[in-house]
């Protein structure tokens, strides 16, 4: 195709404000799908994202539109996967920048936004479901022009649901976002947004040929691997993948398949060029995907470790981000630490595991990756509170920071800035987006934000609050290890680490939790909270009472019977911890957050 009738775009949104309906109905418009096979959210395609209504796999289709080449790029929503963001972005030379009529600019539109203005795309400004009776397209038109510059009447306003004003959107598109520009002389360069599993097919890659060709049957070079791969088929996605026997030229975007296995060779962000007089310079901006957050998992049923690990190995095909390493927990038995990019990859992850793989898991609150430096200048990276050097020679600790956005209605400004003070957050500044909207900037300690963060934030504004964090460096902190003791034993799935004044708390909190959900046993024992050698909170669980199991031996022998059985039953489900007995249920109550 000649590039000059190639626009390629995304849609950028916050969730549920839109993006998958009005891609469906751009579909169906377009005649890419007919009106009979047409489902909802066509292009979600994983049960997973269609459930929760994300959509966690960015994909292309190329949509034919008056005489035009329109190659849409779905791009994630999530903050976890800014990075996955910034490459589909870059594939691109426009965005729709899509706003719900009746809710307005959110935290995760304003972060795409930026992202897009970042990329140099023109932005279509759009106003979402205007057919519903809450829509107020006047005033979030005009706040939609303050943010992006524009004038109020500029800004478009459609129903993905209905489809009005979706033709003109796809017109204007066509005339206002810009031509793909590259050398079609020059050595191939290809940047990959996205690089998917199939069962059958091996990886899909996802790429965008910057200069160049890529052809079929060709050898090609990924050059951060330096690995080289056979190009067995290569074409476009529209909406079904359809070979193209030219290959793919400047501007077009499309997927190859090259035979191999594992997403980790074919990862976003890298650059593919010919193996043979191929390009010498990548493409800017490949990063590694660098995990965030860490959390132990376990099998409930130990005996299912080889199928945790077997499940790991078949999900890291897919997810170039999932990183995971054998460990024991002297409490949880054999298991896994698994690092993730943030907070809902870690509940995607778990829920697979469970959903598709039918694993009962145990998952070790999460924590972040610390950097402590001990006094004779040598450095620990802690990604579990084990890890975490006891004994007095630490000189300092830090931990991860992020820039954090939250946006919500003015009148609870008061509650956010008291939930962020209170997880030592730093104001940066605040603005307010119209009379009622404010927009307010804080520095959080990325370890406060994964700890139920969001679920307060969301019912200290009734669901509101919008919230976007970006990762920002790192900061000294006055962080300890809190251990839990049963018996004077430390339970290491318990130790978390904490800043020094929330070590009380927390503490505490603990050793209450677990006397509650601990049964009695045939002796007094003590549940400790520690920090080092210091016993910080104290509780004890009472020693059982002779005379429950006395009253049965006065004749009822079935009852007694049936006791003990239950006794028996209840066992194997039991965990030791020295000599202390401590039921499956525990960990899984003590370990939850709420
Ligand atoms: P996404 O998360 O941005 O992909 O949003 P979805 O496309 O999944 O839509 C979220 C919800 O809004 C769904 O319940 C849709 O049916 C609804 N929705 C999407 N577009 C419209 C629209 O134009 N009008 C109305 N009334 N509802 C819409
Ligand atoms: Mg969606």
């Amino acid at each position: 195709t000649d590039p000059a009738l190639i626009r390629n775009f995304c849609i950028i949104a916050h969730i549920d404000h839109g993006k998958s309906t009005l891609a469906d109905r751009m579909l169906q418009i377009t005649g890419v799908v007919d009106d009979r096979s047409m489902r909802a959210q066509y292009l979600d395609r994983m049960d997973i994202e269609r459930e929760r209504g994300i959509t966690i796999k960015s994909q292309a289709v190329r949509l034919p539109w008056d005489g035009h080449v329109l190659n849409m790029i779905d791009t994630p929503g999530h903050v976890d996967f800014t990075y996955e963001v910034s490459r589909s972005l870059q594939a691109c030379e426009g965005a729709i920048l899509l706003v719900d009529a009746a809710q307005g600019i959110e935290a995760q539109t304003l972060a795409n936004l930026y992202l897009a203005m970042n990329a140099d795309l023109h932005i279509i400004p759009v106003l979402n479901k205007i057919d519903l009776p809450a829509a107020q397209p006047e005033k979030f038109a005009d706040e939609l022009a303050g943010l992006i510059g524009c004038d109020p009447s500029d800004v478009l306003k459609v129903s993905g649901k209905t489809g009005v004003g979706v033709r003109e959107l796809l017109d204007h598109v066509v005339q206002t976002v810009p031509a793909p520009v590259g050398n079609a002389d020059e050595a191939a360069r290809a940047l990959i947004f996205d690089s998917v599993y199939d069962t059958y097919r091996g990886v899909v890659t996802y790429v965008r040929v910057i200069d160049g060709h890529l052809s079929k049957r060709e050898r090609i070079l990924m050059m951060s691997t330096d690995a080289t791969h056979e190009t067995l088929e290569i074409g476009v996605i529209s909406p079904e993948p359809k070979v193209s026997e030219l290959g793919l030229g400047v501007g077009e975007v499309g997927y190859l398949i090259t035979g191999v296995k594992d997403v980790r060779q074919s990862r976003v962000g890298d650059t593919v060029t010919s193996a043979v007089k191929g390009a010498t310079e990548m493409l800017a901006g490949y990063e590694h995907p660098k995990p965030m957050v860490f959390s132990g998992l376990y099998p409930i049923d130990g005996d299912e470790y080889p199928e945790l690990r077997e499940a790991l190995d078949k999900l890291q095909l897919n997810d170039a981000a999932l990183v995971y390493e054998p460990e024991t927990s002297a409490a949880l038995g054999f298991g896994f630490r698994v690092g993730f990019l943030g907070l809902l990859h870690m509940e995607i992850v778990r829920e697979r595991l469970e959903r598709e793989f039918g694993l009962s898991l145990i998952s070790t609150a999460p924590n972040v990756v610390y950097r402590v430096v001990m006094e004779d200048g040598s450095e620990v990276t802690v990604t579990n509170p084990s890890e975490f050097p006891s004994g007095g020679k630490i000189s300092q600790v830090f931990e991860p920071v992020t820039k954090s956005t939250i946006l919500a209605p003015s009148e609870f400004i008061g509650a956010i800035m008291e939930i962020c003070q209170g997880r030592r957050g730093q104001l940066l500044g605040m603005d307010y987006l119209s009379e009622d909207r404010v927009e307010i900037r804080y520095t959080l300690p990325l370890g406060e934000i994964i700890f139920d963060f969001f679920d307060q934030l969301k019912s200290r504004t009734r669901g509101y609050a919008s919230l976007d964090y970006e990762p920002a460096g790192e900061q000294e902190a006055d962080l300890v290890k809190v251990d839990i003791l049963l018996q004077g034993e430390a339970v290491d799935a318990f130790s978390a680490i904490v800043h020094k004044d929330k070590a009380y708390t927390y503490g505490v909190e603990m050793a209450k939790k677990l006397r509650e959900l601990i049964p009695r046993q045939q002796f007094e024992v003590p549940i400790q909270a520690a920090i080092g050698a210091r016993v910080i909170a104290r509780e004890n669980i009472r020693a059982i009472r002779k005379d429950v199991l006395a009253k049965c031996y006065g004749g009822d022998i079935s009852r007694k019977r049936k006791l003990l059985e239950k006794q028996k039953e209840g066992k194997k489900r039991m965990k030791m911890v020295g000599r202390v007995e401590v039921p499956q249920e525990a960990f899984v109550a003590a370990l939850s957050t709420d």
